[in-house]
């Protein structure tokens, strides 16, 4: 599943969540943001909100990736795009 907030997504791989016993994701948007993040009835990670409501609450912490990626299995990819990046490494030589 896949969800955004105001500039960035935020990309889960379910297949990863089944047998995951830690849930940190959950815990970590609870505990660091506004708990947009919640589990659901079949176990795995996912948000009820609209993506209008996604957009307004979302406060883009990258808090759900760093603890899946340190207590969860690896399933969380966060697309954080910065406007220019790909002009400036064009212009450094660093593309
Ligand atoms: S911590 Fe990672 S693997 Fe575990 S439920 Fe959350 S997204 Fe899935």
């Amino acid at each position: 599943m896949e969800f955004s907030e105001r500039t960035i997504k935020i990309i889960i791989d379910d297949e990863k969540c089944k047998g995951c016993s830690t849930h940190a994701c959950v815990e970590a948007c609870k505990t660091y943001s506004r708990g947009i993040l919640v589990l659901k009835e079949d176990g795995n990670p996912g948000v009820v909100d609209s993506a209008e409501e996604l957009a307004r609450k979302g406060t883009e912490c990258l808090a759900c990736e760093y603890e899946c990626w340190f207590r969860g299995n690896k399933a969380i990819t966060i697309k954080a795009p910065i406007e220019g990046l790909d002009e400036y490494r064009k212009k450094h030589g660093t593309a």
